[in-house]
């Protein structure tokens, strides 16, 4: 079995263009989404019929959350506010049925996947280093756990009590325990501006970091056309 990872695709509809055709290559059995399928971009109910259409699993982001009510909006940065109260209003019941309906965490085969952490799932914690990695390890049942949330995809790894931090991994070593974020497909923040999904091979217990280029411009022009701050269209140039 081969999985496509994608998460934190923010309305981003030419980037999950992008990486969807990327994926065709990739000959995947099934496609996974860690959520925020909403915020920030100007093509959400697109992005939510493609997210329906395309995958098999979905777990819940904070911005579908909040985009529905479910998570309060001021919790967000004032930009992500803005983006997400821009966002509500373009919802119909259809798009606000299926938000509601994605759990904060599924699992699979032999791993997990979860939006931001494995302890209280809906406070939203970040996982940006060995000691929040230990304390989502203490919780993880299975040898993966697939998160998003930060937007830069990293590799967290505990072999026996030591955690290491990894910019990737290619290879899922038995006996081990990993935490794997897969990046984000329309607002990475890792300093590269292409869209990042990540394929796991179950059976041959790999992993592969792809990343995409996009119509950027594109994105950035539907964005200020929207009325959405112009920062959420600026910063997807430099991937920060
Ligand atoms: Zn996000």
């Amino acid at each position: 079995m081969r999985y496509a990872l994608i998460g934190d695709i923010h309305g981003n509809l030419e980037a999950f263009d992008a990486v969807l055709a990327s994926i065709e290559q990739e000959h995947v059995d099934q496609i996974l989404c860690v959520g925020d399928i909403v915020g920030y971009g100007a093509n959400p109910v697109e992005c939510i019929d493609l997210v329906k259409e395309k995958c098999t699993k979905v777990v819940a982001g904070n911005h579908d959350y909040a985009a529905i009510g479910l998570t309060d909006v001021d919790y967000f940065n004032p930009f992500a506010k803005d983006a997400l109260l821009w966002t509500s209003e373009r919802l119909s019941e259809k798009e606000i049925n299926y938000l509601a309906s994605l759990k904060l965490m599924e699992r699979e085969d032999s791993f997990t996947m979860v939006h931001a952490t494995l302890s209280n799932p809906r406070d939203w914690g970040y996982i940006l280093n060995t000691f929040d990695a230990a304390m989502n390890f203490e919780l993880q049942v299975d040898p993966i756990c697939f998160v998003g949330h930060s937007h830069g995809p990293v590799v967290y790894m505990k072999r026996e009590n030591f955690i290491s931090g990894h910019r990737f991994v290619s290879k899922i070593e038995a006996g081990c325990q990993y935490i794997i974020n897969v990046g984000s497909v329309g607002q990475p923040r890792d300093g590269d501006y292409r869209a990042s999904y990540v394929v796991f091979d179950l059976d041959l217990q790999t992993l592969k970091l792809k990343r995409v280029e996009y119509d950027v411009v594109k994105t950035q022009k539907k964005i200020m056309e929207a009325g959405l701050p112009q920062i959420l269209a600026d910063r997807l140039s430099i991937g920060r």
